[in-house]
């Protein structure tokens, strides 16, 4: 029934991180490879999250540093930008990499079919839009994503109400905003419009902001968000969102409201997982429509793969891309396996979060004897020289092996500092390892230096009174 044309070893459906480095891996692997993508190539990630986020991030800080030029001796007058510009400056920088995807996925000689893919077999997709045909393959991985949840409440309209999807399209800044959600997303994008001179309230139902994260990364977070003037309502539930002549009305459990121009609701995702024909194929779907797969990412039915956000407990786009590979190599014939004890996170607020393994509290739960060294930001030359003094560098260490199980940065440069600790872990190194490297100087990379040297406790630029036990002195 299927001509060879139409057969492929293995297809993909999604090209998100997820989906397109599965497709590239069973290509090297010596596949014939189809990709599905609905939308455009890039998924989320690129288009309607990290890289158009971090654009307009990358904007705002450097408007922070103008602003902050006479501390540096540099006078630059009054001090202007063009929303409008940073925004087209944003989609070009994703049209950019779009372009430089479609052509990787050309060159690698996958067959690119532009459609909405949806099971009817076990072995069969068929796919409409552009594209429209049938398809056969012998392997299928599932990349299918996310999309921002709305709550029936108060749901979208992208004008006042907004997902972060329509928030990142819009041209002009409000002057005041009300996020709802204080996980990764609201606080990225308080951290944003904070830095652009837009009054920002932050609503956070859990009793404080970055609730799934460290204590001390989320409080720290707080204080500096208070200090850049932006409210945090923590414990507060959002009832309803009414609509004014000026603009909106958020009302608070306990009859407080919150006036502003526009919200922002950032209080999850739901996965993609619901309207792609899976009854067709006997896959198994939790009820909050997460798949479940094993540690080689396939499904419970044979030769059937998922990855990414709709397979996993973190939505990162790394995670997704790690699980794309591990999937691609094993729908080839090539045995692989998903490995989670290394996962970096980074959160891109000002000051940035960088956090990787356990933190103390996972680490002690498990059973480790373990400490916390942590070393701030405002003992190293460089954060001086730079004034970035903000923040701090902790490592948490098995007492008993000295084995790294997690570390936690907050600061200059943490988005970056991360990958160190990333490496550290997934070896299963010790505070040895870190202590024994030279680290160049001067760097803020030496804060893991210092922080392994305290968990030893022979610090080197701290006085030994502010040794492991008193850390919290230190920042
Ligand atoms: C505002 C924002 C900022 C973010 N920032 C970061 C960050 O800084 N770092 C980070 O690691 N993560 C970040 N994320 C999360 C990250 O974007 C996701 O974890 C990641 O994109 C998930 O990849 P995925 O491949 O599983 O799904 P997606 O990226 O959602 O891709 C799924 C693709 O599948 C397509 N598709 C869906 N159904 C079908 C179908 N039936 N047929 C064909 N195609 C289909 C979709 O069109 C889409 O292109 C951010 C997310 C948001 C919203």
């Amino acid at each position: 029934m299927f001509d060879t044309q139409k057969k492929f070893d293995v297809a993909v459906i999604g090209g998100g991180p997820g989906g397109y480095p599965a497709a590239i891996k069973a290509v090297q692997n010596g596949m014939k490879v189809a990709l599905i993508e609905a939308r455009q190539l890039g998924g989320t990630c690129l288009n309607r999250g990290c890289i158009p986020s971090k654009a307009l991030i990358a904007n705002a800080e450097i408007l922070r540093k103008i602003k902050e030029a006479e501390k540096f001796g540099i006078s630059v007058g009054s001090i202007s930008f063009d929303y409008a510009k940073m925004v087209q400056r944003k989609d070009a920088v994703v049209e950019k990499v779009r372009n430089n995807l479609e052509e990787l996925i050309t060159s690698n000689k996958i067959t690119l079919l532009r459609g909405y893919g949806k099971f009817t077999s076990e072995r069969t997709i068929k796919i409409t839009g552009q594209d429209n045909l049938e398809i056969y393959a012998d392997k299928t991985i599932i990349a299918t994503g996310s999309e921002p949840r709305s709550i029936p409440a108060f749901p979208f309209d992208y004008k006042r109400v907004h997902d972060s999807t329509s928030l990142l399209e819009l041209t002009t800044l409000p002057k005041k905003i009300a996020i709802i959600g204080g996980g990764t997303i609201g606080c990225e994008f308080a951290s944003l419009y904070a830095a652009l001179g837009v009054e920002v309230i932050l609503v956070e139902m859990m009793p404080r902001i970055l609730p799934m994260e460290n204590e001390t990364v989320s409080s720290f977070l707080s204080k500096a968000f208070q200090k850049q003037g932006i409210t945090i309502e923590a414990n507060a539930k959002v009832q309803s969102i009414d609509y004014t002549e000026a603009g909106l009305n958020v009302s608070l459990a306990g009859n407080k409201t919150i006036a502003a121009d526009i919200a922002l609701v950032a209080v999850g995702r739901q996965l993609n997982t619901s309207a792609i024909g899976l009854e067709k194929t006997g896959v198994y779907v939790q009820e909050n429509g997460l798949i479940k797969v094993d540690e080689h990412m396939e499904t419970n039915i044979a030769g059937i793969y998922a990855v990414g956000d709709i397979a996993s407990k973190w939505w990162l786009a790394h995670v997704a891309s790690h699980q794309g590979l591990v999937a691609g190599n094993n729908a080839s014939g090539v045995k692989a396996t998903m490995h989670y004890n290394a996962i970096p996170s980074v959160i891109f607020t000002q000051p940035e979060i960088g956090m990787v393994g356990l933190s103390l509290e996972e680490a002690l739960e498990a059973g480790y004897a373990a400490t916390l060294s942590a070393f701030p930001f405002g003992a190293l030359g460089k954060a001086q020289a730079a004034i970035q003094t903000e923040g701090f560098a902790q490592l948490v260490t098995d007492k008993k092996t000295g084995q790294i199980l997690g570390a936690q940065v907050v600061g200059h440069e943490a988005s970056t500092l991360v990958a160190e600790m990333g490496v550290a872990i997934a070896n299963e190194l010790t505070i040895e390892s870190v202590a024994d490297t030279i680290h160049a100087h001067p760097t803020v990379a030496e804060a893991w230096l210092e922080a392994a040297l305290l968990a030893n406790e022979t610090p080197l630029h701290l006085p030994p009174k502010k040794k492991a036990g008193l850390l919290h002195d230190a920042r």
